[in-house]
C-alpha cells in the first residue's frame, strides 16, 4: 500500500542535516525551526499565517475554536470522513450536524448542506468540509450561508480549487502531517492556516495554554505545540511536495489508463472522478467496486495492500449514538462505505506495480 523507504532514500541527507541543526540548537519546542516552517507552509497555501500544532486533530479544534466555534454552536460537516472531523467539533463544545455527500467526489454536497441548515434546530455557526482523498470540496458553493468556513485539509496539502490552494479557501484550515499524509512528518504534527489576524492570534494563544506572557493565562487553552524536529523535517519535505503531488497525479492517470485498457472501467470499476475545477493531489486513489470485501481479501492473499477509507460512516459510530442519527439518514455516504477501496498510491509507486494491481483486479472479476 505504501513504501516510505523509497522516499527516505532520496531525502535522507537533507532531513538528517535538518534534524542535526535542531539538536545543535537544543531548541525543541516552537522556536526558529517552527516559525520558519509556519511561514513557508502558509506561503505555499497563499495564507498569511500558519500555526503549527501537535496533530491534525488539534489543528481542527484550534481552527474552529480560533474562528469562535464554542459550546452550544452547530457545525455542519460530512459523515464520510475520519472520526476527528466530528470529534474536533465536539471538543469545541459544539454539535456536529451531518449532511450527505456528492456521489461523484465523495465531498460534502452543497444541496445537502443547504437542506441541513434549513432543517437545523438552531443557527449554524460553521461549515467544515473535508477535501477527501486530496480533492477540494466546492467551497464556492458553501459560501453565502452566513456560516464560517473551516477546511479539513488533512489530506490535501497542495490541492487547489479554481486555482486557489487548500488552506486559503475558507476562514481557516486544518492540515495533518501524520506519517501517511501526502505531506508528512516523522511523527504527529499539524498546522492551521488562516489570513484572518484575529483567528491567527486566538489559535496561537490556545495552542500554548492561553498564555501570551509567561504564566499569565488569558484563556483556557491547551498544550498543542509543534516540535522543532518535526518542523525541520516538514520544511525539507515541503520543498519536494509539488513534484511528489505531480507524481501522484501521474500514478492516478496510469491507473485510469490501465483500468480502461482492461475494460474494467466499463461498468465494473468506477474510477475516481476529478472535478474540472479541482487540482487533485491524490492523497488516495479510491475506486468503487462490487463485492468490495471479497476483492480486498483476494488482493490481500496476493500481498497487495489496500485500505477502506472509511468503512463506517460517522453518524453510525456507536460513540456518536447520542446525536440521534440512524441508518438511512445519509444514504450516499452509507453506500460509499460499502463500495470504496483505496489502492496503493504514493509518488514512488512504479507502473509495473500498478499493472500487477490492475491485473489482479481483472483476474478477480474474470
Ligand atoms: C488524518 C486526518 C485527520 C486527523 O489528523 P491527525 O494528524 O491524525 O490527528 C483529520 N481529518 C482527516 C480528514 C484526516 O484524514
Amino acid at each position: 500500500m505504501l513504501d516510505f523507504t523509497r522516499q527516505y532514500a532520496v531525502i535522507r541527507e537533507e532531513v538528517l542535516e535538518a534534524i542535526e541543526s535542531v539538536c545543535a540548537s537544543q531548541k525543541f519546542i516552537l522556536g526558529p525551526a517552527v516559525s520558519s516552517f509556519e511561514s513557508a507552509a502558509a506561503a505555499a497555501c497563499a495564507a498569511t499565517a500558519g500555526i503549527g500544532c501537535a496533530s491534525g486533530t488539534d489543528a481542527l479544534w484550534l481552527a474552529m475554536a480560533g474562528a469562535g466555534v464554542g459550546p452550544g454552536d452547530r457545525v455542519v460537516t460530512t459523515p464520510f470522513s475520519f472520526f476527528a472531523t466530528a470529534s474536533a467539533i465536539l471538543r469545541c463544545g459544539a454539535t456536529p450536524v451531518f449532511a450527505d455527500i456528492d456521489p461523484a467526489t465523495f465531498n460534502l454536497s452543497s444541496a445537502a448542506v443547504e437542506a441541513a441548515i434549513r432543517d437545523s434546530a438552531g443557527a449554524v455557526k460553521a461549515i467544515l468540509p473535508v477535501h477527501l482523498y486530496g480533492q477540494c470540496a466546492n467551497l464556492d458553493a458553501l459560501k453565502g450561508f452566513g456560516a464560517s468556513l473551516i477546511e479539513d485539509a488533512a489530506q490535501a496539502f497542495g490541492a487547489r480549487w479554481n486555482g486557489t490552494p487548500a488552506g486559503s479557501l475558507g476562514d481557516a484550515a486544518a492540515f495533518s502531517f501524520y506519517p501517511t499524509k501526502n505531506l508528512s512528518a516523522f511523527g504527529d504534527a499539524g498546522l492551521v492556516t488562516t489570513s484572518d489576524p484575529a483567528i491567527d492570534d486566538r489559535c496561537r494563544l490556545l495552542r500554548a495554554h492561553g498564555m501570551r506572557q509567561r504564566y499569565i493565562h488569558e484563556e483556557i487553552g491547551w498544550n498543542s505545540r509543534l516540535d522543532s524536529i518535526q518542523a525541520a523535517v516538514l520544511e525539507v519535505k515541503l520543498r519536494y511536495l509539488p513534484q511528489w503531488n505531480a507524481a501522484r497525479r501521474e500514478r492516478a492517470a496510469a491507473y485510469d489508463r490501465l483500468f480502461r485498457r482492461t475494460g474494467l472501467a466499463d461498468g465494473t470499476v468506477v474510477l475516481p472522478f476529478t472535478d474540472p475545477r479541482a487540482e487533485h493531489v491524490f492523497h488516495q486513489y479510491v475506486v468503487r467496486v462490487p463485492r468490495r470485501d471479497s476483492l480486498r481479501q483476494f488482493l490481500t492473499d496476493r500481498k497487495i495492500g489496500t485500505e477502506i477509507y472509511y468503512p463506517i460512516p460517522l453518524h453510525l459510530q456507536s460513540s456518536l449514538d447520542f446525536l440521534g442519527c440512524k441508518r438511512g439518514d445519509f444514504p450516499v455516504a452509507e453506500q460509499a462505505t460499502a463500495e470504496v477501496l483505496a489502492l496503493p498510491m504514493y509518488p514512488e509507486l512504479r507502473e509495473d506495480e500498478q499493472e500487477t494491481v490492475v491485473h489482479a483486479i481483472a483476474e478477480f472479476y474474470s
